[in-house]
């Protein structure tokens, strides 16, 4: 009974535990497929303790901070509260510009801007401050700075690899005591820096006494740190990296490390990996044409329509599941995703995560030769499927590619079917593909390429279901 009693104790703890770990981290997307996409996600630790707010991607051509929150996001926290919100100018990280309607950075102010673009997220922008104790602002900057003059890219006019204050000593009415800021500061950088073996990329701690009246920042003023400080009065840096550091992975390797010595400082505990950052690639890209069917093309495709055709962007489908956009070039919206295109005339689209690009596809007039629609047979049954649409079938269906409607004799390979004389004509199920063909080996999608005469002219996708 006693062993009985252990054990159910211990499922009783490992259901909590899930339960408990599917509630602390919470992603809420406010303006969806709009150009002002707005994500915040919060990740709160077992141990009650201080919130750390994060912006990242607040100047879109800086993108040490937003793909570092992206990698900040998937932390553990044992004890305190993260709110990360990766990309806070969502427009400006497509493009890669540091602004679209104006600096970010300069609108937190008490005056309201019901006319400016940015509007509604300045609104949630602030109020997330509200909620914080300790607030970061990520950007990447030109040069690296120190106290004194070294060179052109070593000087105190430079603002990379510096942690930015806009006071000394604050009183932090929610942590209830004084806060002595410099030294605070000072301790951070050095903790950072004891990790940084090369000395040219060490960190300096800057504090601009933007609050001062006679301050030489004086710009600063309308900036979310001095926002923070000045209304809630919490600790709040700016934190800053080179923009001449060799590599991306290194911007977010020194924006990471800062932010868990801040995370040590104010006592937060966590689990973070730091060393994982996934080039951005393209599966696939999920179309609806004419509210029906389903299409899904790599990058670089045309997708053959008739005038008047609707067609939108469904599902992208990538290694990453965030900061994920889709352009029609030249048409609405920087992200048209799930916007239904009217097919008037040729149009290219663009396919990014964050600002880099992954993907194009290009919508064209049918041509005379093109395919338009697949014949297959399932268990007996002739169905059809438009150029690159979807197979939709059970794993113990049997199927059979009969042809194409020009009646071309074209050539079908699917992949993980080995067969060298084109694989039209068989009855297949799905027992008789190889699962290491499949997509991520995983046995559910198979590929199938339609060429006439060595030509890739189509294809289409097999998705198996298990019932
Ligand atoms: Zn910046």
């Amino acid at each position: 009974m006693i062993i009985i009693m252990k054990q159910f104790k211990i499922i009783v703890f490992i259901i909590l535990s899930l339960f408990f770990f599917n509630k602390i981290i919470k992603a809420e997307i406010h303006f969806k497929n709009t150009d002002f996409e707005l994500e915040i996600i919060r990740i709160n630790g077992k141990e009650k303790g201080p919130t750390l707010l994060v912006f990242g991607g607040i100047h879109g051509d800086e993108e040490g901070g937003y793909s570092s929150a992206e990698v900040l996001a998937k932390t553990i926290m044992y004890k305190g509260n993260l709110i990360i919100v990766p990309r806070v100018n969502y427009a400006g990280i497509m493009h890669y510009r540091r602004e679209i309607y104006g600096d970010m950075n300069r609108k937190f102010t008490d005056k309201e801007y019901p006319n400016d673009p940015d509007h509604k997220v300045m609104v949630m922008l602030k109020e997330l401050i509200s909620e914080a104790d300790i607030f970061i602002n990520q950007h990447d900057a030109f040069g690296f700075h120190r106290k004194k003059y070294i060179s052109k890219s070593y000087n105190p006019f430079r603002y990379g690899q510096s942690l930015i204050v806009d006071t000394g000593k604050i009183f932090s009415k929610k942590l209830n005591k004084e806060l002595n800021i410099d030294s605070i500061g000072n301790r951070i950088i050095n903790n950072v820096n004891a990790e940084i073996k090369n000395s040219k990329h060490h960190f300096c701690f800057w504090n601009q006494n933007s609050i001062s009246t006679n301050t030489k920042f004086k710009d600063m003023q309308k900036s979310a740190t001095y926002y923070a400080v000045t209304r809630y009065s919490i600790p709040a840096f700016g934190l800053e990296t080179s923009k001449n550091l060799p590599s991306s992975k290194l911007k977010i390797k020194y924006q990471l490390l800062v932010i868990k010595k801040i995370m040590e400082e104010f006592g937060l505990e966590y689990k973070l990996k730091t060393d994982r950052f996934d080039k951005p690639s393209l599966y696939w890209i999920e179309f609806i044409k004419n509210s029906k069917d389903i299409i899904r093309v790599n990058s670089n495709t045309n997708i053959r329509l008739n005038i008047n055709d609707t067609i939108k962007a469904n599902k992208i489908h990538s290694n990453y599941g965030m900061g994920l956009s889709f352009d029609i070039l030249n048409w609405k919206n920087s992200n048209d995703f799930n916007n239904e295109y009217s097919f008037t005339q040729e149009r290219t689209a663009f396919i990014r995560k964050n600002h880099i690009f992954i993907g194009k596809v290009r919508f064209k007039k049918f041509k005379k030769d093109s395919i338009r629609k697949i014949f297959i047979e399932v268990n007996n049954k002739t169905t059809s499927i438009p150029n690159w649409g979807v197979l939709k079938i059970k794993s113990n269906d049997i199927f059979k590619i009969l042809n194409c409607d020009n009646k071309t004799k074209y050539y079908f390979d699917i992949r993980g079917y080995n067969n060298r004389k084109g694989d039209s004509k068989i009855a297949i199920s799905s027992k008789d593909l190889l699962k290491k063909y499949s997509f991520k080996r995983e046995g559910n999608i198979y590929f199938v390429k339609i060429y006439n005469k060595s030509i890739l002219i189509g294809g289409f996708q097999i998705e198996i279901s298990s019932k």
